[in-house]
This record gives C-alpha cells, sequence and structure tokens, in this order.
C-alpha cells in the first residue's frame, strides 16, 4: 500500500467506534457491502440472533465475515445501551478478529485489538458470584423443595454427558431438581451478562443431557436486561426469560407450590429502550417453556425457541424464522436452514403452520394450492416441494383441528392432495429420504404430536 494510501485511511480518523466500513457477507455471495447497510436495519432481537448465529460459525471456523479491505475475518462489537442510546444494531460495529500477526489494512494493522470475550472476562471477572447471586440460588432450592411434586432440590451438582464428538462434558447447574415422576429441570441463576461462548455451550449441553433447563433472571434488576450479554441470551428465545425475587419466593412459600416470574421483553417504539412485562407462571409451564416435557397444554410446539420460530413462520418473518432455525439447528446437531431451504423444509412448514394456526379459509387455502402446484426449481432441487404432501396425514393424524381444516378445505385441493400422495406412493425415494434426514428436527419442533 502506498503510502498517500496509509495517510488518506489512517485508522484513527476511520476506525475508532464506527469500526470497518466495508465488510464481506460470505453468506450472500461474498459481495462487499457497507458494514452499516446490514446493521443499522437490525431491531435489538435480529442483533442478538446474528451475534449467536456468527458466534457458531466461527466456533465451527467457518467465519461468515470478512474485513472488505484485508479479507480477514471480522466479528460484531456493540457498544452499550446508555453509551449509544438506543438498542439494536445501530450501537454496533465490526472490527477485526485479534491475531498474532501485523495485517496491511486501513483499519489497524496491528494485532492490537482485544476480543470482546476478553473485555468481558476482564469487566466482570469475580463479580458472577456475588452475594445476590448466592441469595437468589439458596431461595430458588429452597422454594423447590418444599414443593410436593419435587423429589429432590439441590445446588451445584455435577451433571455428566458426552458431547456429540464423543467427549465427555459435565457442567454444574446452580439449582437441580427432579420431580416425583422422575423429569429434571435444571437452572442457571444469571446475575452478570454471560459471554456467548457461555450461553451456546449450556444450550448444546442441557439439549444433549435431554434435561429441562432455564436461565433464571433476577426480577428486581429490569435494568440489567438491556446488557448485550442478556440480550443475546433472552431475545432469542422469543424474547421472554424466567425470572425469580423475594417477592415470589414468599407466594411460593404461602401455597407451598412453584412459582416464577415469566418476563418478556419487548423493545419500546423508538428503539430506544426496553419493556418489561411479567407474569407469574407454575412448574408446568415453566417445564413446557423448556423444551423437554412430558405433559402439558401446548398443542404443538412447547419451548421458547420453537414456539418463536412458528410465530416467525406465521407472520411471514422468514429472516427471523431461519436465525431461530439455525439456532436450535446448532444445538441440536441438526443440518442448517440453507440446507433445508434446498430440501424445500420451509414450504411444507409453512403449510402446516397455517393449517395449524391460520385463522383465514382463503388464506390457508392459497398456501396449500402453492404447495401442491410449485414446480422443481430450474436451478435448485430437481424435485418439487410437494414430495413433502406425506407430511399432511401424518400430522392430521395426531392432531384433531389440522384434520378437519383437510376435510373441510375446497374439493379441488383435496384432489391435489390425493394426487400427490398418489406420486409418493408410486415413487417413494425422495420422499423416503426427506423423512429420514428431516424426522429429528421434526420431531423437536413436533414433540407433543409424536409423529409416527
Ligand atoms: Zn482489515
Amino acid at each position: 500500500m502506498s503510502k498517500s494510501m496509509m495517510t488518506a485511511f489512517s485508522p484513527e480518523h476511520l476506525s475508532g467506534s464506527t469500526g470497518i466500513t466495508h465488510i464481506i457477507d460470505q453468506q450472500s455471495g461474498s459481495a462487499r457491502v457497507a458494514a452499516h447497510a446490514l446493521l443499522d436495519n437490525l431491531d435489538a432481537e435480529g442483533l442478538a440472533l446474528l451475534r449467536r448465529t456468527d458466534h457458531r460459525l466461527r466456533r465451527e471456523n467457518t467465519p461468515r465475515f470478512l474485513c472488505g479491505y484485508c479479507k480477514t475475518p471480522v466479528h460484531i462489537r456493540v457498544m452499550s445501551v446508555d453509551e449509544s442510546g438506543c438498542v439494536g444494531g445501530r450501537r454496533a460495529c465490526f472490527v477485526h478478529d485479534p491475531r498474532p500477526t501485523p495485517r496491511d489494512c486501513p483499519f489497524g494493522n496491528f494485532a492490537d485489538q482485544s476480543s470482546p470475550a476478553m473485555i468481558d472476562g476482564a469487566r466482570f471477572n469475580g463479580r458472577q458470584e456475588g452475594a445476590r447471586h448466592r441469595f437468589l440460588k439458596a431461595s430458588l432450592c429452597h422454594m423447590l423443595r418444599t414443593d410436593p411434586q419435587i423429589a429432590t432440590a439441590d445446588c451445584e451438582v455435577l451433571i455428566t454427558g458426552t458431547g456429540p464428538d464423543g467427549r465427555a462434558t459435565w457442567r454444574r447447574p446452580d439449582v437441580l431438581a427432579v420431580t416425583t415422576d422422575g423429569r429434571r429441570i435444571a437452572f442457571d441463576v444469571q446475575i452478570a451478562p454471560p459471554l456467548l461462548a457461555t450461553i451456546d455451550g449450556r444450550e448444546r449441553f442441557y439439549a444433549a443431557q435431554e434435561t429441562a433447563w432455564h436461565w433464571v433472571v433476577d426480577t428486581d434488576q429490569p435494568e440489567r436486561l438491556k446488557l448485550q450479554g442478556m440480550q443475546d441470551l433472552i431475545l432469542p428465545q422469543g424474547r421472554r426469560v424466567i425470572g425469580f425475587n423475594e417477592e415470589i419466593a414468599a407466594l411460593a412459600k404461602k401455597d407451598t407450590q412453584i412459582r416464577f416470574n415469566l418476563l418478556h421483553v419487548t423493545e419500546t417504539n423508538d428503539l430506544h429502550y426496553f419493556k418489561v412485562a411479567r407474569r407469574i407462571i407454575g412448574l408446568d409451564q415453566a417445564l413446557l417453556l423448556a423444551g423437554r416435557p412430558t405433559r402439558g397444554p401446548a398443542r404443538i410446539a412447547s419451548d421458547f425457541r420453537a414456539i418463536a420460530f412458528f410465530e416467525s413462520l406465521h407472520r411471514g418473518e422468514i429472516t427471523r424464522a431461519a436465525r431461530i432455525f439455525d439456532l436450535i439447528s446448532a444445538a441440536d446437531g441438526f443440518p442448517d436452514w440453507n440446507t433445508a431451504r434446498r430440501d424445500h423444509l420451509p414450504d411444507i412448514l409453512l403449510v402446516l403452520v397455517a393449517l395449524g394456526f391460520g385463522r383465514k379459509t382463503s388464506a390457508i387455502e392459497a398456501k396449500i394450492r402453492i404447495f401442491l402446484t410449485a414446480v422443481p426449481a430450474k436451478y435448485g432441487p430437481r424435485f418439487a416441494p410437494r414430495e413433502w404432501a406425506f407430511l399432511i396425514p401424518k400430522i392430521a393424524a395426531t392432531d384433531k383441528q389440522v384434520a378437519s381444516r383437510i376435510i373441510h378445505c375446497a374439493p379441488d385441493l383435496r384432489v391435489l392432495l390425493d394426487t400427490a400422495m398418489t406420486e409418493i406412493t408410486a415413487e417413494p425415494e425422495t420422499s423416503a429420504l426427506l423423512w429420514a434426514k428431516w424426522k429429528p428436527l421434526l420431531h423437536r419442533l413436533f414433540p407433543r404430536l409424536k409423529i409416527p
């Protein structure tokens, strides 16, 4: 690089709080894009979901974003809500990953940038086990022990398991309870904002152990929920989290029934602050929301993430749905959203969501018609979405509302569905492959339906 170029792009002049101006997004055809175009439109949940999916890709050594100048990996750094005066992507920027050797780049030549993980680690080290944390943990354990539905409740019990790579893993949840009918539920009280690696690691661990598990935050410190680590934790689980404090513990003690706060975090209209709504829930609902329940009222999805996924599909928020799908897939080891799209999985899920939650008959029928009549894409998959039609009778067999919707839909649609099923019976190979590949994920999304 020439001397004049270096002057024109002096790092003091261009980096600072605004970060690297242009980056390469390897997920959208390696195009060089303006960083603010990618970040500025994100709401707080979009930013948290992007940070989580980006963290996963970096953990797998396939970083999504590169510096638009030196083409080395970059990551997202976020200013605090107070400092920036807003929430969402406008307070985020891209900075280089730390590295041991100098690079040739107008946005910093040296290996001098600490990673956000190092900064967070230094900032919050030692605060984790404060008096408040110990107090909430002990109160929570005490509350669980007094409920007749709980056989045992203990602090810091070691849970061991095996990771997807076959290596031994373990965690010590703050509290582990076992119900009298043998269900396990773990709780981690979180006062300080956790690191992305902590959130991701815990989530994958408990999913692999098939243990119901919740983060528990301090209901009395709602201002903490605007810290980025808390946003990374709460917003991807449908903007909801379990809360606890003395007040709820006293209420639980009075009627010897477990109680929690269910906190619902939403951005205010001006995108500057969060509102926190709260209501009280019991043990059964806490188990349902943890995603490993064995009974309860939810008809289709049961856990925070699956509910948020179906809600996004239902509202047509496909980008949000894709990010939540990738978080579920990463935790449970399923293929990602792009693979799902190539297999037309979203097409059938949109039909099932319409059949399950839709209100307007005409809108539902339009979705089914598109699904059953679409032809194979010219450059995409060589098969049509309707290879998935076999899933409709499977779901209908276990869900009365879906079954009734099918029976009462327009006669020409029933004919189309019958034709699709006849085609699949005559040539079952593609459908059988799709079913074998996606059955574990479908069971996760529809746990209550026990699809045969
Ligand atoms: Zn660079």
